[in-house]
């Protein structure tokens, strides 16, 4: 099989949630054989079973016996997948397999709840197994209806570094490995999402949501013609269906649009995702598994159809922390920002968005609620002096708050687009605790509370797409 032109697949959680649903993906890869001979498909663990194995490992951790039935409930689970999608000639075989990792994985939560300690690299290691769990089973059901697969595990194959959690992707050598691996591989791949492995070939993971980068970077790497990315919603939405009703799909984005509005909390799509196909100029098109006719969301370079509104989308992140820093000694004193921002990336606290008035005497800025007391720890420590001497106040935090952006490409020059915001936040009484603006023109995100989120999402859809 040649390795141009192929087509990478990707299948979450949402698409594969019990046998049901993964009869219907296997008729789509089927569907996407007969068009098309060179695909590869990468799954994530089963709906769920990702939150149910951090659960247990942490009840293990803690000495809750309730975990074995946690995990015999995950086994049992697992065990009707192989009943309702294989045959009963082939189903002990793989019945076997599966019990064979259930059972490493007690051993694993047993040593967990012996040492009364849950490591980031343990929790890599157990979170794995979710997705070599629905692999394996999704691989023998397709064997099972005669289409030619493989099982591809990919830790070996994607190379990171140690960041257990969150781990980075050593792009040159995981690249250098899927070639090498695609190059003797006549079958079909099936592909764990979602973990990979160090120099020491310990397990890692990508971070949550990481499967779509897993198959980001096999597209990438293939130089692929097209990256489907399968979910249980129409493409990328106006805004989030669960909060917002008349949210509708959007046919086209641009890569940076795709990234802003990821980035604020879009979860159909993992913000890391789109670096790879980006360089590479790879599309990438959102389909629904339960509507697969349907085009979705396609997301490319440069747009082909000129969009009808002002904006693309609007973006939200519930839950987000506000950390302000003001005081006197912060006016026209120069390299005040490159120390608070330099203290804060050595503690690697992720900043999602940083507002300062002109004034120079506050800076702003948010963090996830998780990084809040790092984040104000860190900041105290290296004003120290200052605050001593009282030019810098005591730090403020805020909490509950949400951030909402507006994205898109079209906001670039047009003049109107922050007032059209500010008179449909204005209108339905959502107080604004802090505005930001990209330079790039492509997002206005405004920080309100937690509250008043779906109010104000409603309200600025309602404003800017008046359908
Ligand atoms: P998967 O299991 O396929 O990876 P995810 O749950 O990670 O699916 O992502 C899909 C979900 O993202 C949707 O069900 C939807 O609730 C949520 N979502 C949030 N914002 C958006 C948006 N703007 N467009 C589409 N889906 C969104
Ligand atoms: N299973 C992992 C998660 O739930 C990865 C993924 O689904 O993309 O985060
Ligand atoms: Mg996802």
């Amino acid at each position: 099989m040649g390795i141009d032109k192929m087509k990478i697949m990707k299948f979450g959680g949402s698409s594969i949630e019990n046998p049901e649903r993964i009869k219907s993906v296997m008729e789509i890869i089927k569907k996407s054989k007969s068009e098309n001979n060179n695909i590869a498909v990468v799954f994530s663990a089963f709906g769920g079973v990702t939150d149910e194995l951090i659960k247990i490992s942490k009840m293990a951790a803690v000495r809750n016996n309730d975990y074995v039935d946690l995990l015999d409930q995950l086994e049992k689970r697992h065990f009707e997948a192989v009943d309702k999608l294989i045959g009963v000639k082939k189903r002990s075989g793989v019945l076997t397999k599966i019990k064979v990792m259930i059972n490493e994985l007690a051993d694993v939560f047993h040593g967990v709840y012996l040492v009364k300690e849950l490591t980031a690299k343990t929790l890599d290691f157990i979170l794995s197994f979710g997705e070599n769990l629905s692999c394996t089973i999704i691989t023998e059901a397709l064997k099972n209806r005669d289409v030619p697969v493989n099982f591809m595990d990919s830790r070996p194959i994607i190379k990171t570094d140690e960041s257990f959690g969150n781990a980075r992707v050593d792009k040159t050598r995981s690249f250098q490995n899927i070639k090498n691996h695609f190059s003797n591989q006549p079958a079909i791949q099936i592909i764990t999402g979602f973990a990979g492995s160090t120099d020491k070939d310990e397990t890692t993971t990508l971070g949550r949501g990481g499967s779509d980068l897993t198959a980001s970077l096999i597209a990438a790497a293939l130089g692929a013609s097209e990256l489907e990315i399968w979910t249980d919603v129409n493409g990328v939405l106006s805004a989030d269906p669960g909060k917002v009703e008349r949210a509708f799909s959007i046919s086209e984005m641009t890569f940076d649009e795709a990234m802003e509005m990821s980035h604020f909390g879009a979860k159909v799509i993992y913000p890391p995702t789109i670096q790879p196909a980006l360089e590479e100029k790879i599309p990438i098109r959102i389909k629904n598994t339960f509507q697969p006719d349907f085009t979705g969301t396609v997301i490319r370079e440069n747009q082909l159809v000129e969009s009808n509104w002002l904006i693309k989308g609007i973006s939200s992140m519930e839950d987000v922390s506000l950390l302000r820093i003001q005081g006197s000694g912060m006016v026209g004193i120069a390299g005040i920002a490159a120390r608070l921002f330099g203290a804060l990336a050595k503690e690697k606290i992720n900043i999602i968005l940083i507002t300062q008035a002109s004034s120079e005497h506050s800076i702003c800025f948010a963090v996830k609620p998780g990084d809040a007391k790092d984040a104000k720890k860190a900041i105290e420590d290296e004003f120290s002096l200052e605050m001593q001497a009282h030019l810098v106040d005591e730090i403020i935090v805020e909490n509950e708050l949400s951030i909402v952006a507006i994205v898109g490409e079209n906001m670039r020059n047009t003049p109107g687009i922050a007032s059209k915001l500010f008179v449909a936040l204005g209108n339905s009484e959502v107080n604004i605790v802090a505005i930001a603006q990209g330079s790039s023109e492509l997002n206005i995100s405004v920080v309100m509370s937690q509250k008043d989120e779906k109010k104000a999402l409603n309200a600025i859809h309602e404003k800017f797409f008046d359908i």
